[in-house]
């Protein structure tokens, strides 16, 4: 099977592969993409001030945003993290969805709300950011081409990892 061909890379797949490859590997195999597509319903919510000022778990294409909301003139998309312990990776999940969205001509900024700890933090895709994004992209769909899974390698995020039980039972 070419993956490749079956798979879109989503903001989850890059989340679970900056906490752990194998971890993306496996989930190329089994998810299963929702393609409703809210694009238009977006961009009148972005263009049109008689919409609600924010809109939750929106889905765009292969996109799952936690929230979409208006500040001023700017668009911001939020994701909404229990805690921020894998915050580099929550950081390099949102950097992806603002990147597809550039793609798809949306202009946008990002913010990771951690409401538990009461914390936000504003993410921008800056030049560096974008072409970090597109490096990350690469490396992903190289990886989880392969047609076998990268080792196990235990780390903290095993204790809470759905492929625990295969890949240390
Ligand atoms: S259990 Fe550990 S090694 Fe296995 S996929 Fe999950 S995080 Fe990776």
């Amino acid at each position: 099977m070419n993956v490749l061909d079956e798979v879109r890379i989503t903001g989850s797949i890059i989340q679970a592969y900056m906490m752990c490859p194998r971890q993306s590997w496996l989930m190329t195999r089994q998810i299963n993409p929702d393609e409703d597509n809210e694009l238009l319903a977006v961009g009148r919510f972005i263009s049109q001030t008689s919409y609600p000022r924010e809109r939750k778990e929106v889905r765009i294409e292969h996109l799952a945003l936690d929230l979409v909301k208006r500040e001023g003139k700017n668009l911001v998309v939020a994701e909404v993290k229990k805690s921020s312990r894998a915050k580099e990776a929550a950081v390099r999940q949102l950097l992806y969805y603002l990147y597809e969205l550039k793609k798809m001509g949306i202009e946008a900024e990002g913010e990771l709300l951690f409401p538990e700890e009461r914390r936000r933090q504003t993410v921008k895709l800056d030049a560096e950011a974008e072409a970090e994004t597109e490096k990350l992209i690469a490396q992903v769909k190289a990886d989880i081409a392969q047609p076998f899974p990268p080792a196990s390698v235990r780390t903290k995020a095993c204790s809470k990892c759905a492929y625990a039980e295969f890949c240390w039972a």
